[in-house]
């Protein structure tokens, strides 16, 4: 579906990304975590186009991502920003629907699409005329789905979806999120920095450390099997602080 092969990637001499391996397996979640810094938004990047590897190369559906394929490739991704990257003077609806009145798309047909989503992420339709100032930080993170949404994309590509949230707000979304993908049985990969986020919602959990890819594969492999100290501590030093409790008394 994705492939990332033998990835270089340097900002002013410095290296982001060094010799990365990756492949996205189709209508799964794959979730990139690892501590700031360590290349996750631009493994995303690529993806998308928006920075061009130094050398190897990154493949979707069967085609290289180059100046030339990914305006054709665009249409097949969606696309969320840390933070939502919403257009602050657009309203949610004209956020939402940007990319199809660009394209063309009719108004019936907008309005279709517009229902559906609504419906899937549980957004209420009064609140489609309010400018993003105006809504929650949920009801934005919903909006920057619906929009990543709105093509119909066959793979979803999101960075910290959930970064700026509280905590209830974060949970719902969460769960949320776990049934859309399933429902709509997307290929997804996602950033985060949190790995109960990771676990909760990842097929495949893809573990980075300074530009490299440390260790890849299901939950319990990597809770059972981790292949260095700095998973096992990765992992372990973000579980909740009840859970140690937990395990101390039983
Ligand atoms: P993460 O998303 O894991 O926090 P990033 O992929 O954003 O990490 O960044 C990886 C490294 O590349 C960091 O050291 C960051 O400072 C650097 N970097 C990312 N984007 C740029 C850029 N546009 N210009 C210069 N350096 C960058
Ligand atoms: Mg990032």
């Amino acid at each position: 579906m994705i492939t990332l092969q033998s990835i270089y990637k340097s900002y002013s001499g410095i290296a982001a990304l060094k010799s990365v391996d990756l492949e996205i397996q189709p209508q799964q979640t794959t979730v990139l975590i690892g501590p700031s810094g360590c290349g996750k938004s631009t493994c995303l990047r690529l993806m998308v186009g928006l920075a061009p590897p130094d050398s190897g190369t990154v493949m979707i559906l069967g085609e290289e991502v180059n100046s030339q394929t990914i305006g054709s490739l665009r249409s097949k991704l969606g696309y969320m920003i840390q933070d939502g990257g919403l257009f602050p003077h657009l309203d949610a609806e004209h956020n939402i629907t940007i990319m199809a009145r660009y394209l063309d798309w009719n108004p019936e047909r907008i309005q279709q699409r517009v229902g559906s989503l609504l419906e899937l992420t549980q957004f209420p339709r009064g609140a489609l005329h309010r400018y993003p100032i105006q809504l929650s930080g949920g009801q934005r993170q919903r909006v920057s789905l619906m929009r990543a949404l709105m093509l119909d994309p066959e793979i979803l590509l999101m960075d910290e979806p959930l970064g700026a949230l509280d905590p209830l707000i974060r949970a719902e979304l969460q769960s949320d999120m776990r049934n859309i993908f399933q429902e709509l049985g997307k290929t997804v990969v996602m950033v985060t920095h949190d790995m109960g986020e990771a676990a909760f919602l990842g097929d495949q959990i893809v573990l980075m450390r300074e530009g490299e890819i440390v260790q890849k594969g299901s939950l319990q492999a990597l809770t059972r099997h981790p292949e260095n100290e700095f998973v096992h501590q990765f992992i372990n030093a973000q579980r909740s602080p009840w859970q140690h409790l937990e395990d101390s008394l039983s």
